[in-house]
C-alpha cells in the first residue's frame, strides 16, 4: 500500500530577476505504508526541498503529490495545515521546543490545538510516549534542564502525539553526538516497527544505514536507491 507518491516533481527557486535554480528535477518516488526510508545525499542536493515539497510545506513548480489518497496540490492551505497537524509528524535538526513551556506541555500543545481527542486521551498518550522513550521523569523540566538527546526525544514525542501515519525527519540527528544518534535511530526503528511510516533526510551514511531503504540524491535528482534488510544493520 502506497501512502505517499510523488510524480515528476520539479522545483525552481527564482533568486533574482535573471537568476533561478532548479533544485528538484523530475523526482518521482513512492513510499509504502510502514516503510522506513532515508534520502541521502550531499549538502545542497535538494533533500530538504524534497522533504518540504512532499509534505506540502513548500510549493512545487510542477508535478503531483498524492498522500493518503489526497492530491496535495489541489488542497487549500487550511486543509493542508489540518492534514499536516493530524496525519504527519515532523522532527528537525534542532528540537525547536518552546522555552517557556515545560517538556510535557511542549508535547501536549499540538494535540490540544488539534482538539480531536479528549485531554485525558492526549495526556495518557503523552505519558505512554515519554515512558517508552525513557524521558518520563523529565515531564516538568524545562528545556535548559535536558541534554540534546533528551530534547530530541521530546521532539519525537511531540511529533507523535497526534498519532500521525507518517513521520518526517530533516537531519534529526544532525546536532547529536554518535551515542545520542544511535539512541535516536533505535527509537525511530522501534516506532517504525509499531507501524509508523518514517522518511528521513540525512547526509550521514551511518544514519541511512539504520533505515531499510536508502534513496540517493545528487543535484536535485534521484541517482539510485538501495534496499537494506529491516533493522539488521550494525553500522
Ligand atoms: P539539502 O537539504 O540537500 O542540503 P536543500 O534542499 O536545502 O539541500 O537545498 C538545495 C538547493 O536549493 C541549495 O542550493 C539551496 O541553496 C537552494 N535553496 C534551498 N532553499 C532555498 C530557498 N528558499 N530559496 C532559494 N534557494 C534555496
Ligand atoms: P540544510 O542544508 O540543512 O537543508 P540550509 O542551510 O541549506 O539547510 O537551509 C536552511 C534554510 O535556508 C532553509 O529553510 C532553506 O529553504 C533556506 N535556504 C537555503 N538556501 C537558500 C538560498 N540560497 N536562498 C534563500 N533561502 C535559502
Amino acid at each position: 500500500n502506497v501512502i505517499l507518491e510523488a510524480k515528476q516533481l520539479n522545483k525552481v527557486y527564482t533568486t533574482g530577476t535573471n537568476t533561478s535554480q532548479q533544485v528538484l528535477r523530475d523526482v518521482s518516488l513512492a513510499i509504502g505504508e510502514g516503510e522506513f526510508v532515508s534520502v541521502m545525499g550531499p549538502s545542497g542536493s535538494g533533500k530538504s526541498t524534497l522533504l518540504y515539497s512532499i509534505s506540502g510545506m513548500d510549493q512545487i513548480t510542477s508535478g503531483s503529490i498524492q498522500f493518503d489518497g489526497q492530491d496535495l496540490a489541489a488542497m487549500r492551505e487550511e486543509e493542508l495545515a489540518a492534514l499536516r497537524l493530524t496525519k504527519m509528524g515532523f522532527i528537525f535538526q534542532q528540537s525547536n521546543l518552546l522555552k517557556n513551556l515545560n517538556l510535557l506541555d511542549n508535547i501536549l500543545l499540538s494535540a490540544y490545538v488539534a482538539k480531536r481527542e479528549s485531554r485525558k486521551t492526549i495526556n495518557e498518550r503523552a505519558q505512554a510516549l515519554m515512558d517508552r522513550l525513557g524521558i518520563a521523569s523529565l515531564a516538568d523540566h524545562d528545556i535548559t534542564q535536558a541534554s540534546g538527546g533528551q530534547l530530541q526525544r521530546v521532539a519525537i514525542c511531540r511529533a507523535l502525539i497526534n498519532n500521525p501515519s507518517i513521520l518526517f525527519g530533516d537531519e534529526p540527528t544532525g546536532a547529536l553526538n554518535s551515542k545520542a544518534t544511535g539512541e535516536v535511530m533505535d527509537i525511530l526503528a522501534d516506532i517504525n516497527r509499531s507501524g509508523t511510516t518514517i522518511l528521513l533526510v540525512t547526509h550521514d551514511a551511518k544514519v541511512a544505514a539504520k533505515t531499510e531503504r536508502v534513496i540517493f540524491m545528487t543535484d536535485g535528482m534521484i541517482a539510485g536507491e538501495h534496499k537494506l534488510g529491516k533493522y539488521d544493520s550494525d553500522a
